[in-house]
């Protein structure tokens, strides 16, 4: 494995420098949250698309990472990050254990990995859990739990969260996932279907409030496993 050796040790656009662009780009985008531009500095993206779209892997876009699905951009994850961690403000909470709904490549998961103790992470294509689970070991990405599952129901078993991240849109806010939320605790989700607003929902004890934010593109959320 050569190549990756190579891009392991920062060579070309897969560099440190290059890594350090886009963390000047997602502070213009208006990321404040150090810690979380800490994780996104930290995390090497381009280790988790195929080879052929390395060099694309720090640009601001989603990628396509097999069956169908994507890699979301680094704005996105950085600002789902921030939104779990505290929202509007620039000061965060360390999060205990989170669950992120659309594991995916791991990327996401890898970032939230340095922002929480625990990370449960479900994904409804075994093919892309069995992949990512091989992936994570080799990174030492060693507290995120990759679950084959269907995520609307989230992961009784091992609430309460002190955030629930989708990474797929949806109509409307799973009602099944709220009472998995730790008091004070966020969900942030991409709300809608073909047009679709970043949306925040915090529990306060038994009621829950909800934030609109700005539109994104997210794959759907879809029922069952594959
Ligand atoms: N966070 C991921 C983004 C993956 S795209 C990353 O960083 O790569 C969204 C993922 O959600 C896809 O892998 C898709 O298969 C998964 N997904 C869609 N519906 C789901 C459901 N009901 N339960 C679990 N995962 C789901």
């Amino acid at each position: 494995m050569v190549e990756t050796l190579n891009s392991k040790s920062g060579i070309g656009m897969t560099s440190a420098r290059t890594r350090g662009r886009m963390l000047e780009r997602l502070r213009e985008q208006g990321i404040r949250d150090a810690v979380v531009l800490a994780a996104m500095g930290a995390v090497p993206r381009h280790l988790f698309v195929d080879q052929a779209l390395e060099s694309r892997a720090y640009e601001d876009t989603a990628l396509p990472i097999g069956f169908g699905q994507t890699i979301s951009s680094p704005y996105v994850v950085a600002r789902m990050a921030e939104l779990a961690r505290h929202g509007e403000t620039s000061a965060g909470r360390d999060l205990g254990r989170v669950l992120e709904i659309g594991l995916g490549c791991g990327y996401q998961a890898s970032v939230l990995a340095r922002l929480a103790r625990e990370v449960v992470s479900m994904e409804r294509v075994a093919a892309l859990v069995g992949k990512t689970r091989v992936r994570l070991r080799e990174l030492r990405v060693n507290n995120v739990k990759p679950k084959h599952g269907d995520g609307m129901h989230g992961a009784k078993d091992y609430a309460p969260f002190d955030a629930i991240i989708l990474a797929a849109a949806f109509a409307e806010v799973p009602q099944e996932l709220l009472p998995q939320l730790a008091d004070g605790a966020r969900l942030v989700m991409p709300l809608g279907d073909s047009t679709q607003i970043l949306c925040v929902v915090t529990r306060n004890g038994d009621s829950y409030s909800e934030q609109r934010l700005e539109e994104v593109k997210f794959v759907p959320l879809l029922p069952g496993v594959a």
